[in-house]
């Protein structure tokens, strides 16, 4: 795929600064970067944290796989430049929510460290941390929530992670989480990640009116 490069492109600061954003919605914003093989819990976990950050008052948002397939991404495959693209694209959005001052969740395989480690340097150091949600390949098969490990073993579908040859997953070397889903239930998997959030810093008292 080309990508049309635009020149004469310029940044336009605002006037908002992101201290003015954090003291309005109550928290620190970050990137909740959860990786991991297909049917490991990734959006089964981001969908439960953010329904809690939520009710508790931090404005959250989930970026899901396959949501994002459907539309900003509908347009690439599985081949490894496609899923280089698909998270560098991703990591971009994300930028933009961490910049508008959310706590954003993505749940994406992202099984190229080198593809992780790109976004990791777009963002600011404290706004991604990476969370390793790893289950045997074996677990996540008797899961088969979409029954795509079948369809895989079946060869129906190509370049499937963990399963393909051509489809390595590269577990994360230091994550700043790791969750382990074949031994922790979701609930405690998510008490996790907010207990992470709670002792960094990044939630205060949750959406506040500037006064
Ligand atoms: P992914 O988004 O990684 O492809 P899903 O969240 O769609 O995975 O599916 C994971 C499946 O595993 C769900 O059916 C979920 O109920 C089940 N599951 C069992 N234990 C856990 C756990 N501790 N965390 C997350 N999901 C779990």
């Amino acid at each position: 795929m080309t990508i049309q490069k635009a020149d004469n492109i310029t940044w336009h600061p605002g006037h908002v600064t992101r201290e003015e954003r954090m003291n309005v919605l109550g928290q620190r914003p970050c990137c909740l970067w959860l990786t991991g093989l297909s049917a490991c819990g990734k959006s089964t976990i981001a969908m439960a944290l953010e329904q809690v950050l939520i009710q508790r008052g931090y404005p959250a948002y989930v970026l899901d796989g396959d949501n994002i397939r459907h539309g900003l991404n509908k347009n690439l495959g599985f081949s490894p430049e496609d899923r280089a693209e698909n998270i560098r694209r991703i990591g971009e959005v994300a930028k933009l929510f961490v910049d508008a001052g959310l706590l954003v969740i993505t749940s994406f395989i992202s099984p190229y460290r080198e593809d992780r480690d790109n976004v990791r340097r777009l963002l600011a150091p404290g706004e991604f941390v990476e969370v390793f949600v790893d289950a045997p390949v074996d677990v996540c098969a008797s899961r088969d929530p979409k029954g795509l490990y079948e369809k895989a073993m079946r060869g129906e579908i190509r370049s499937f992670t963990g399963v393909s040859p051509d489809a390595p997953y590269e577990p994360p070397l230091s994550p700043e989480i790791h969750l382990r889903t074949h031994e922790q239930t979701v609930e405690e998997c998510v008490a996790t990640l907010l207990d992470y959030l709670q002792r960094k810093g990044y939630l205060a008292g949750g959406l506040r009116r500037p006064t």
